[in-house]
């Protein structure tokens, strides 16, 4: 099956799914957006208002100060695939529980296989600790210590992978002061 066949049908599975219990509340399924051969992946942690309403990832404030960060390292989101680790909003723009990250991982799973990106950036906790399990490496990580830092998974299957850690971008639309050390940190992702 060619590449854009396969990315069809996982989107269509995920817009129908009722794995867990945030299909009861959501407007629609966000899957995921931007370009299909990109060697980056950004992973951000679930929908929020805006994205739900319009089943696009990053379309609210957050969403500006992403293609922001973007523009300060010479890309667009045209350039980038980007797509949460929770495809469903959860009410009240609450974190995500764990039964629902474990419901919802194997379609980002299927995502990073199709993809095969060379870089990931997970914007926030909840995404980083997902994709180091993915990659076997321990989730156990606070995210203030590792920011900006590059993870790379060993072993053949992994070797071109980088994990880049980083703050979710919603930070800035409460904490504007945090955008001079995300600006920083999205830098390593220029040099990587
Ligand atoms: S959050 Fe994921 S697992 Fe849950 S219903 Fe939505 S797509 Fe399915």
């Amino acid at each position: 099956m060619v590449a854009a066949v396969k990315w069809q049908k996982l989107e269509e599975r995920c817009l129908r799914c009722n794995d867990c219990g945030l299909a009861s509340s959501r407007t629609q399924v966000v899957f995921g957006s931007g370009s299909l051969v990109s060697r980056i992946m950004l992973v951000g942690e679930a929908p929020g208002f805006n994205e739900d309403r319009k089943g696009k990832p990053f379309c609210g404030r957050a969403g500006a100060v992403l293609d922001e960060l973007l523009s300060t390292i010479n890309l667009d989101r045209r350039q980038v695939y980007i797509t949460n680790v929770v495809k469903c909003r959860p009410p009240g723009n609450r974190d995500p529980m764990p039964e629902e990250l474990v419901a919802c991982s194997p379609y980002l799973q299927e995502q990073i296989e199709l993809l095969q990106p060379e870089v990931i950036a997970c914007l926030g906790r909840f995404s980083l600790r997902t994709i180091l399990r993915f990659f076997g490496l321990s989730p156990e990580v606070s995210l203030s210590q590792v920011h900006g830092q590059v993870f790379t998974p060993e072993g053949d299957l992994f070797q071109t992978v980088q994990i880049v850690a980083l703050f979710h971008p919603a930070v800035a639309t409460y904490r504007p002061e945090a955008m001079d050390g995300l600006k920083k940190d999205f830098a390593v992702l220029a040099k990587i």
